[in-house]
């Protein structure tokens, strides 16, 4: 029977064996096209050559077992003898014993939590379960396997070496969705989007969708279980491709923009000279002479300006802003806290100088006649130089004249605030600064439409900051450090992790209410300030002004304090439950000391962790940190938060992909260059909208 082939983009409807019901599902699931089903890849594939003999399991040394973390992982196929619940002595907590058996021996599977499991498993049904093998009081067990129940046809379709496993979608089975893609597969027609210097030497496509959903033997399990095979790079290359022909589109109209051109003459070169405290680091110069050059060229600069923590980010958008607050322009800073705002504002006084006076602040809770004479300043142009919170996105809120946003910390700010500002004024540069030094794979995805400026290097004079990591049992250590710093008239932060409420009760946390009262008793004379994310923004302030000012000697803080707080007499920092943090944040966090004159201490307390945590002890380059960072905890925790500007990618994946992403970049600015064609194009708005490119800056 020979039906005809389907384009990729063709809706399920035409696949025979799916039935309303089944549709509806996937449809629920985001699966609608021929595309969507066939590159929803399985979640596992399970290597025949790895299931162990359950009579095998107590013999040393069983073949293959894959290690995941300390733990043994075993996986087994067997038939179930029996299936029992129980209470456990722990609270809330319920046990399902599963004993399986397969003609060579028996197993104990352990599942905590899962009562439904007692009722839905049954005696005489086949398993296939894997997870860490431990010694148990019965004997061997597996210990919160994960598990895949297997039909008779099943079996009988896993006539392969390797058995695709996808994950269950409403009525659908991973045995029913192997069937659909399937026919799915036999459907498909052949489709090629991809320049030749992507594809040399990789399949094509529908060939690679066979080879990831129907392995064939000779298939490295290693590699497929990695996402690592040629096949995998060739659908990686194609949402890497699409993806950067979109960022690319974007950069490209954003290029033939006409941008204001900020006249420059030998005065102004001369002024911002003046303004100079120092001499500019090399990078410094490097970074600053990329912005002019933007600023000078009649495009519209979008610039990313990214740098290790106190590598000096705050001279350069000074500078920048005074090309055109001293050229008849207003620039305006823009900082997501008002302690920020405030330091900002005062760095970029002493920089002014005489010429402080053009400075205006404007913050949320300003007093009405304070809050009604800024705008006025901002309105008339009187303040060139404005500095400010999301105060500035409201309405009303009207500059004369506004040709450069510095935006600090950027991911904090949402594209529609960006939007907003963009409003009040023609259309002006930007400047984006980011705190902690991004990992190139994840600035080209997040801000890849973004020029970009890396601040390298750390002004003269810096001392490394000794960095320790003390386990709580001789946190002693940590205290004794700190009084000796207080001693010599320094100050201390002390940093407790904001504890998650979800979290409370089941592991063990000081919380930082404990912190605080175990300060107390250590340093009884000492002034102490404790600042939190629920504290309202006035009371932050004074209390943060407390610290500032010198009149507290230690700040206990939650990470509240991690962006930008400088207080150059600071000199020591304990971070307590260091484990609970992401290496750049500590990184991050690490930067608030080391700021003055005087050698600087981190310690970080931990019980657990100690090798990832160990990084920060032998590096202070925060790019090798970051890089780290990426790769143990993925880019979507990167930012300690969920980011919803990195695109989610099927295959691709921003750590292990990250050379063959710069590659589809330079594919993407020729292709963009030699046109694309028709069909290229329809192509990419379809992967534009499944990967919500939109969203991204
Ligand atoms: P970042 O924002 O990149 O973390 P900052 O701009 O806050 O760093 O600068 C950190 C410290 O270094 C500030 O106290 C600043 O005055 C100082 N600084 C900046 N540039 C230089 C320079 N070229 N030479 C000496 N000190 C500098
Ligand atoms: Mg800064």
């Amino acid at each position: 029977m020979n039906l005809p082939s389907l384009p990729l983009s063709s809706s399920l409807g035409a696949l025979r064996g799916l039935g309303p019901a089944r549709a509806a599902a996937l449809q629920e699931a985001g699966i609608e096209s021929l595309r969507d089903l066939l590159w929803n890849l399985p979640y596992r594939y399970v290597d025949r050559g790895e299931v162990v003999p359950l009579g095998r399991l107590d013999m040393r040394g069983f073949e293959a077992p894959r290690m995941e973390g300390e733990r043994e992982v075993v996986t087994v196929l067997g038939t179930i003898r029996d299936v029992r619940q129980s209470a456990t002595r722990v609270r809330h907590m319920s046990l399902t014993e599963v004993l399986l058996e397969d003609g060579t021996g028996t197993l104990r599977l352990i599942f905590f939590n899962q009562p439904y499991l007692a009722r839905s498993l049954k005696a005489g049904e086949r398993l296939l379960a894997w997870g860490p093998l431990m010694h148990g009081r019965a004997g061997l067990e597996l210990r919160g396997p994960q598990i895949e129940r297997m039909g008779k046809e099943d079996e009988g379709a896993w006539v392969r070496r390797f058995l695709p496993l996808y994950r269950r979608i409403g009525p659908l089975s991973s045995r029913i969705r192997a069937q659909l893609v399937e026919e799915g597969l036999r459907r498909v027609a052949p489709e090629e989007w991809l320049p030749l210097e992507l594809r040399k030497d990789l399949p094509d496509p529908e060939v690679a969708l066979r080879l990831l959903h129907q392995p064939p033997d000779d298939t490295d399990a290693g590699q497929l279980a990695r996402g690592e095979t040629p096949a995998h790079r060739r659908l990686a290359a194609e949402e890497l491709f699409a993806f950067s022909l979109g960022v690319e589109a974007r950069r490209a109209g954003r290029m033939k923009r006409r941008g204001l051109i900020v006249p420059t003459s030998p005065e102004l070169r001369e002024r911002l000279r003046s303004y100079l405290p120092f001499t500019l680091t090399g990078a410094q110069r490097r970074s600053f002479k990329e912005i002019v050059d933007d600023l000078t060229s009649g495009r519209v600069m979008h610039r990313l300006l990214q740098g290790d923590v106190g590598a000096g980010k705050t001279l350069v958008a000074f500078l920048s802003m005074a090309m055109v607050a001293e050229t008849g322009g207003q620039g305006a800073l823009l900082v997501p806290t008002e302690v920020l705002a405030r330091q900002h504002a005062a760095s970029l006084a002493r920089y002014l100088g005489t010429e402080s006076h053009r400075l205006q602040v404007l913050l949320g809770p300003m007093k009405a006649a304070e809050k009604r004479a800024a705008m006025a300043r901002i309105a008339s142009g009187e303040a060139a130089y404005v500095v400010g919170t999301h105060a500035l996105f409201q309405e009303s809120v009207a500059f004369k004249d506004l040709r450069l946003v510095v935006v600090d910390e950027q991911h904090r700010f949402g594209v529609k605030q960006r939007e907003a500002l963009k409003q009040k004024g023609g259309d002006p540069h930007w400047l984006v600064m980011s705190a902690t030094p991004i990992p190139r794979s994840l600035a080209l995805a997040l801000f890849g439409d973004l020029e970009q400026s890396i601040l390298d290097e750390l002004p003269p004079g810096r001392q490394p900051i000794r960095t320790q990591l003390v386990h709580p049992d001789r946190a002693e250590r940590a205290w004794e450090l700190v009084r000796r710093e207080l001693e010599e008239g320094r100050q201390a932060f002390v940093v407790s992790p904001s504890i998650d409420p979800s979290d409370e009760g089941k592991v063990q946390l000081r919380d930082i209410q404990a912190m605080e009262a175990l300060l107390a008793s250590i340093f009884p004379d000492v002034g102490i300030e404790m600042v939190h994310g629920r504290l309202k923004a006035d009371e932050m302030n004074a209390r943060m002004q407390r610290f500032v000012s010198g009149e507290a000697r230690i700040l206990l803080a939650t990470t509240v304090i991690e962006v930008g707080v400088d207080v150059p007499n600071a000199t020591v920092m304990v971070v307590d439950h260091a484990e609970r943090f992401g290496l750049s944040q500590l990184h991050q966090l690490r930067g608030r000391v080391g700021r003055g004159a005087h050698r600087s201490h981190f310690v970080m307390v931990s019980a657990s962790e100690s090798e990832r945590l160990q990084t920060l002890v032998e590096t202070q380059d925060g790019f090798r940190i970051a890089q780290k960072d990426l790769e143990l905890r993925g880019p979507g925790e990167f930012f300690g938060t969920r980011q919803s500007g990195v695109p989610q990618f099927q295959v691709a994946d921003l750590v292990r992909d990250r050379l063959l992403l710069s590659r589809c970049r330079e594919a993407a600015q020729k292709a963009l260059q030699a046109g694309l064609s028709e069909g290229q194009r329809a192509w990419l708005s379809r992967e534009e909208a499944r990967l919500k490119l939109a969203e991204v800056s």
